[in-house]
């Protein structure tokens, strides 16, 4: 399992409008695409850099995970999502690894793509995704 480049960076923002001029007006970037991922309870927005995009994340309930991220620690960098062939294979190669997992099984993401999480305690603090196309 070696990913093939960043897939995206998750950002936890309160708001997608007040966030989105940030990334056009200042950063020149376009945002293609708003996404509802109910089952995350989110709302994203993306922006292409190169191979990688900006995945923005706007909590649509008070119990989103995201939600809870802003509360306890602010909004700001939540998530580094690497692009995998097959995100199960991904997974169950970290747990063989001794890695916790928060998804044993991947789960739809925004953009029809499958994702898991493996846990920030497992990884040095940082809540990292794998992110693909295939289960
Ligand atoms: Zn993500």
């Amino acid at each position: 399992m070696k990913p093939s480049h960043i897939e995206h960076i998750g950002i936890a923002v309160k708001s997608l409008d007040e966030a989105i001029p940030f990334y056009e007006d200042v950063l020149g970037l376009h945002c293609y695409s708003i996404e509802e991922v109910k089952e995350q309870k989110v709302r994203t927005a993306f922006f292409k850099v190169g191979d990688t995009k900006i995945e923005l994340l706007e909590p649509t309930d008070p119990d989103s995970p995201v939600a809870g991220f802003i509360e306890k620690r602010g909004e700001g960098l939540h998530h580094i999502a690497f692009a995998v062939d097959h995100v199960l294979a991904a997974l169950s190669g970290a747990e063989e690894n001794g890695v916790r997992l928060i998804d044993r099984e991947p789960r739809n993401g925004a953009e029809g793509l499958k994702i898991g999480f493996l846990h920030p305690k497992s990884t040095f603090g940082v809540l990292m995704e794998f992110c693909g196309g295939k289960v």
